[in-house]
């Protein structure tokens, strides 16, 4: 293939905006937000967990305190009925002894559900503080995961601009030179990332390896407006350094 020498040195402009999108795609791919969020989601999911456990911890002290509270009240129906028969005063002493027997048992009876119920009223406290704390860490963890969004699109925007700059800038460029020679350098490029590089020195600037005795001779016997190729990785060698190579 042929291209004038100077085209061929418009082919290292144009790497240099496909290596500047390359760059761009992979810091998109790569943007440190991507890994904070997926740490937030597993962190809100863990948050999340400890929540319910808390919850169903609240939600079995409300229903052991009902029931305490029920078997309380049933004992001061019970404690009413026999004060009101005892008040009475009617039936025969042994009967009225017993009553006041088992209003001494109810007495302790609700002295005793009283006290399992404070207990468990205290525990109630313990319960909602946790289950209060795990709500707070969660809706910090949702503000951080917000902001976190807030950045990464931000980033993601920034990105799309520069990309679109980029990308303005390769159109007329890549219109402007043979479309053989941009497609021979679009499928190198899209192999191996890199289509065309500088021949500095006696060294391919695709694949920084020194190119042979053989290799240079034939390099140095082509003419300037040949296309030639790197023996090694096959790229576009745009030689820059002038006559002899
Ligand atoms: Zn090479």
């Amino acid at each position: 293939m042929k291209a004038d020498p100077k085209v061929q040195r418009r082919l290292l402009d144009l790497q240099a905006i496909d290596t500047a999108l390359a760059q761009l795609a992979h810091r998109r791919r790569s943007l440190p937000e991507r890994a904070e969020l997926e740490a937030l989601a597993r962190e809100l999911s863990a948050l999340e967990d400890e929540r319910v456990r808390a919850q169903v911890a609240v939600d079995d002290l409300d229903r052991d305190i009902a029931r305490l509270e029920k078997d309380v009240d049933q004992v001061r129906a019970r404690k009413s009925k026999d004060e009101a028969r005892l008040a009475a005063g009617t039936g025969p002493a042994r009967e009225l002894e017993a009553l006041q027997h088992e209003l001494v048992s109810l007495n302790r009876r609700q002295s005793d559900l009283e006290d399992a119920e404070l207990e468990l009223m205290e525990q109630r406290e313990t319960a909602q503080g946790v289950l209060d704390g795990v709500e707070r860490r969660a809706a910090e963890a949702r503000e951080r995961r917000e902001a976190t969004e807030r950045r990464r699109d931000e980033a993601l925007a920034e990105i799309a601009k520069e990309e679109e700059f980029k990308r303005n800038a390769r159109q007329p460029l890549a219109a402007d030179l043979p479309s053989d020679l941009v497609t021979l350098y679009d499928r190198i490029r899209e192999d191996t990332g890199l289509g065309a590089a500088p021949l500095t020195g006696v060294r391919c600037g695709g694949c920084r390896l020194e190119l042979s005795g053989a290799d240079l001779a034939r390099i140095r016997k082509a003419a300037p407006d040949d296309v030639v190729r790197c023996e090694e990785c096959s790229r576009i060698m745009v030689r820059t350094n002038g006559p002899g190579l």
